[in-house]
């Protein structure tokens, strides 16, 4: 039960402690090893619970950092979410040299451009900004390995049901998935159903 255990690389784990955490949340100690082991996962978690730091840790545990290519994408129901996501895994991932990028409506698509022809590691996004920078090549799919759907009940209760699924279509088909969900309603079982590869479920 401490992050010491989890054999987490040593810059992340440097990086979890200047955060300022000291142990595991019950939902880190559940959900991280079996994301870092690259199981699709289920976490039923309410937030507040320390849900973005467990999937933040187990995207950064197994990004290649040697590669400048976006293996990782989470999806977020807000520009909000998605931006202070971005500077949890930007915190998280800081002795590791991560390149992470929000991709969130409302900015300016230039720049989105500009910022992932540099080069990325992560992209955190709302769904309609990201699938328009997957959908123009600013954003390639080639080399994701993660895919997240934070709060997937209240991103389909927004309404965004078809570009979750148009963006599952347009990653590679044995893309690491993780939901993450207050409540299971049944469109989200849907998509666990579609998407998910034996998927370990994790409730807390
Ligand atoms: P979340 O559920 O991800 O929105 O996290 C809720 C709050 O708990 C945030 O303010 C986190 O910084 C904090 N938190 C998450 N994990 C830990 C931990 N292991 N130790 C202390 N605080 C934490």
């Amino acid at each position: 039960d401490s992050f010491d255990a989890m054999e987490l690389k040593t810059d992340l784990l440097r990086g979890i402690y200047a955060y300022g955490f000291e142990k595991p949340s019950a939902i880190q100690q559940r959900g991280i090893v079996p994301f870092c082991k690259g199981l699709d996962v289920i976490q039923q978690a309410q937030s507040g619970t320390g849900k973005t730091a467990t999937f933040c840790s187990g995207v950064l545990n197994q990004l290649d950092y040697g590669l400048l290519q976006c293996q990782a994408l989470v999806l977020a129901p807000t520009r909000e979410l998605a931006q202070q996501i971005e500077k949890v895994m930007r915190a998280l991932g800081d002795y590791i040299g991560v390149k992470v990028h929000a991709c969130v409506g409302g900015t300016s698509v230039r720049e989105d451009q500009r910022i992932l022809q540099a080069g990325v590691h992560v992209v955190v996004g709302t769904p309609g900004r990201v699938f328009d920078m997957l959908r123009r090549q600013s954003l390639r799919a080639d080399a994701m390995k993660m895919f997240v759907l934070d709060e997937a009940d209240e991103m389909l209760s927004r309404g965004f049901k078809d570009q979750i699924y148009d963006i599952f279509q347009l990653l590679p088909a044995k893309v690491q998935v993780g939901v993450f969900s207050a409540t299971m309603p049944p469109e989200a079982l849907e998509i666990t159903r579609r998407f998910m590869n034996k998927p370990v479920r994790i409730l807390v």
